[in-house]
């Protein structure tokens, strides 16, 4: 009786409730859809096949397939930032508040999903230029150069600065010139997104090699970086937004302004992230360490795009699958059609997003025999 009592009394107040919410405002708000990414790796949790593979994500797994606490980022007890995403959205909006002469953000087409609603919801306005060539499986240089000699100038371009999410296709040296050249020639603005630094060769000097020279050069830079991989701090949220400034006054003045604009967004970033990066790299042995194994990660997921195109072979592949192990990386733009992934997906349970693009640091020496006889099914 007492318990029927309660009951009744709370329930009186959730009707009321829910009456109201009968008014709400956001009645009109749709169901978004879900995440191309994100929605890959919930189809993966919910198949039961002891064999399914998760090659969705691009987050770095050890040869058993289990996420890898770098033992340098072990030895400290955290700290945390905002990573690559958040320092992203600080770019875009101090750029829309003070980026005078254009809306216009030039991205690679295609580029990483997320970049476009960064920048339109901070009030920029997106377009592309030509990067990827489907038939080679290749950077279109000839049709990058082309798009880019055609910018307004005094415009924005995103670079990324190395290891190309999602294709895997990094301009050569003297190719990162030749655009240098173009943009200097057309005043352009580069934004430079570097969330991979390391995983391109392994070493972090020559991944943001790119960056250093167009700062060289004297062009004006913005860069977004992200310590998410490249420390696996992937939860901590440690990332940082640069912009080059031409004196310490101007860089005052731009600090300023960047801090009245994080103010209202979320007051401070959080320490613990941050604090393990700022450890890292000015303890000289940590950060021995952290390079070493910044070169063990991209190394073994090297070797598997080495073991993935041998097994393809083995299995009695006739296709080309070079750009495999042309592209850099963790990810890797297979040039399969969505009707085979989707293949992969229902035969096979092996998930990646329907682009082709898989995450090769989801492969391991246990299971690239089992993709490459997937892959070959589906594609002989
Ligand atoms: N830029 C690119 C190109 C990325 O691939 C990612 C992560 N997928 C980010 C930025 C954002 O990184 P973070 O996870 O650190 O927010």
């Amino acid at each position: 009786m007492a318990l029927l009592h309660t009951r009744r009394l709370l329930a009186a107040p959730r009707l009321a409730a829910a009456a109201a919410r009968a008014s709400s405002w956001w009645s009109h708000v749709e169901m978004g859809p879900p995440d191309p990414i994100l929605g890959v790796t919930e189809a993966f949790k919910r198949d039961t096949n002891s064999k399914k593979m998760n090659l969705g994500v691009g987050a770095y797994r050890d040869d058993n397939g289990k996420p890898y606490v770098l033992n340098c980022v072990r030895k400290y007890v955290t700290v945390q930032g905002i990573s690559g995403t958040g320092s992203l959205r600080i770019g875009a909006n101090f750029l829309q508040r003070f980026f005078k002469s254009s809306r216009d953000v030039y991205l690679p087409k295609p580029s990483w999903g997320n970049h476009t609603p960064i920048f339109r919801d901070a009030g920029m306005q997106l377009q592309a230029y030509r990067y990827y060539d489907p038939k080679t499986c290749s950077l279109d240089f000839s049709g990058a150069m082309d798009d880019i000699s055609k910018i307004p100038e005094k415009s924005i371009i995103l670079l990324h600065a190395c290891a190309h999410n999602p294709t895997g296709v990094d301009p050569r040296q003297e190719q990162w010139k030749e655009l240098a050249a173009m943009v200097k020639k057309r005043n352009l603005l580069v934004y430079f997104d570097m969330a991979y630094q390391g995983f391109a060769s392994g070493d972090i000097n020559r991944d943001a090699w790119a960056v250093r020279y167009f700062i060289e050069q004297g062009i004006n830079v913005v860069l977004s970086q992200s310590y998410a991989k490249n420390m696996g701090l992937y939860g901590e949220r440690a990332g940082a937004f640069t912009v080059i400034c031409s004196d310490a006054e101007e860089a005052k003045r731009v600090e300023s302004q960047l801090k009245i604009l994080i103010r209202p967004m979320y007051s401070n970033p959080p320490l613990n992230g941050a604090r393990i990066a700022s450890i890292i790299l000015n303890t000289p042995d940590l950060r021995k360490e952290w390079l070493v194994e910044v070169k063990g990660m991209a190394d073994r997921i090297i070797s598997m795009r080495t073991q993935l195109v041998s097994n393809l072979k083995k299995e009695g592949s006739s296709h080309n699958w070079q750009h495999i192990t042309d592209q850099i990386g963790m990810f890797c733009f297979t040039g399969l059609k969505p009707e085979q992934v989707e293949r992969l997906i229902k035969e096979f349970s092996i998930y990646m997003t329907k682009d082709g693009r898989i995450s090769v640091a989801g492969v391991t020496s246990g299971n690239v025999g089992y993709l490459a006889h997937a892959i070959h099914q589906v594609t002989k």
